[in-house]
Order: structure tokens, then sequence, then C-alpha cells
């Protein structure tokens, strides 16, 4: 078996990472594609407010409801505290005995591998892989192997879908039906609960 993971805030979740959790899984024919949110994210939680983990995992499940191949994953909220990758890595290790892991990023995340909690480890317990987002070209530390796959590059982020919120601007195509759905149903982002 061979198994993505694909962490995140997702704050809110969007067209950006399903268009690449989906290209990547075919691209290394992947089985699996495991959105995972992160409980607490450590590095951004300190300078702005986060939506709760139980209302980006729910966005994250409206997401990438139908989707062959991709999964939302809570393993980080059960876990509680901060989210390290490292940590999640050997909890999938255990979920799926014998599969191939592959940690998927993308260039900006990647860019800032070195500062993530025992990266050496996580290089040796998966596969990185990056993709690159639009803008500069930001280059991964050259001490870790980086697998590159070609997605569509897409000028999507969730803190412009929240600066839309916030001005009014419409969100349409750049993030699921779905999701719009949960941020109404809970009134997330300022938007009047429906
Ligand atoms: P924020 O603007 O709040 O940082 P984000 O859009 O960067 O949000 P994150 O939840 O921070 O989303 O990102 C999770 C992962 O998805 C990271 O590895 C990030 O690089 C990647 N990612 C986010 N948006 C895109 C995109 N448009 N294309 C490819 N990868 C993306
Ligand atoms: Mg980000």
């Amino acid at each position: 078996m061979r198994v993505g993971l694909f962490g995140g805030t997702f704050d809110p979740p969007h067209l950006g990472h399903l268009v690449t959790a989906v290209n990547v899984r075919q691209a290394l024919k992947l089985d699996l594609v495991i959105l995972m949110v992160a409980n607490d994210p450590w590095q951004k939680n300190e300078t702005r407010e986060v939506a709760c983990a139980a209302d980006r995992l729910a966005m994250v499940q409206a997401a990438i409801h139908g989707v062959e191949g991709l999964v939302a994953g809570d393993d980080e909220i059960k876990r509680g505290g901060p989210s390290f990758t490292t940590d999640t890595l050997t909890t999938l290790s255990a979920k799926y005995p014998d599969a191939q892991l592959f940690t998927i990023v993308g260039d900006d995340a990647a860019a800032k591998f070195g500062t993530w909690q025992r990266a050496g480890e996580i290089a040796k317990q998966s596969t990185l892989v990056v993709v690159d987002r639009p803008g500069s070209p930001l280059v991964p530390p050259s001490e870790f192997v980086w697998n590159r796959v070609e997605v569509p590059r897409l000028e999507v982020s969730s803190t412009d879908l929240r600066a839309r919120f916030v001005d009014g601007r419409p969100l349409d195509y750049l993030i699921s039906a779905g999701v719009l759905e949960v941020i109404a149903d809970r009134g997330l982002y300022g938007v009047p609960k429906s």
C-alpha cells in the first residue's frame, strides 16, 4: 500500500489543496492521500486566531466527500497538543503496517522544512514530495531528497479566502460548495449562521 500524508491547517480547505491531493495521488500511484488536520498548528497559532480543530475537520470532511482516494485525517486532533508530522507518521505506520508513506508539502512548507520538529526523522519515515505553488520558486533544503510532482499551480490560499470573507468578495469555485455549507452552518469566518 502507498499512503500520502498531506497535512495542513485547512483554515479553510480550498481547491489548491484538492487539486494537489488528487494529482499527487495519480502521479505517484498512491492508494490514499490523507488530508491531516493539524490539531495545534504550532508554527501558526501565535500570529492569528485559527478556527477550532473540529470545525476545520468538518470542512475537510465536506471537501473530500465523494472524492475517490482522499481521506480526512483526525489522528492529530485525537492525539491533542502540538501537531508534529513525525508523530503522525508513526501513527500511520502502525495503522498501515506494510505501507510506504509519502509526506506531501507545497514549496512554501518545504522551504521551511528545516524548522519542523525532528525533520530528519520525517525524511527517514517517508518519501518527501513537494509541489510548486505560484510565485517565486522556493527551494527546499538540499540535505533532504525531494520528489517534485507537477500539479496545476493555483493561486489560492486560505489567507486570501479569509480576506475574501472579510471583504465580501466571492469565494465560489475557489472552495467547494460543501465546505461553504459547513461554514454557513457553523457561522465561521464571520458568516452569519444559516
Ligand atoms: P494559509 O494561507 O493559512 O497558510 P494555505 O492555503 O497555505 O493556508 P495550509 O493549510 O497552510 O494552506 O497548507 C497545507 C499544505 O497545502 C501546505 O503544504 C501548503 O504548502 C499546501 N498548499 C496550500 N495551498 C496550496 C496550493 N494552492 N497549491 C499547492 N499546495 C498548496
Ligand atoms: Mg500555509
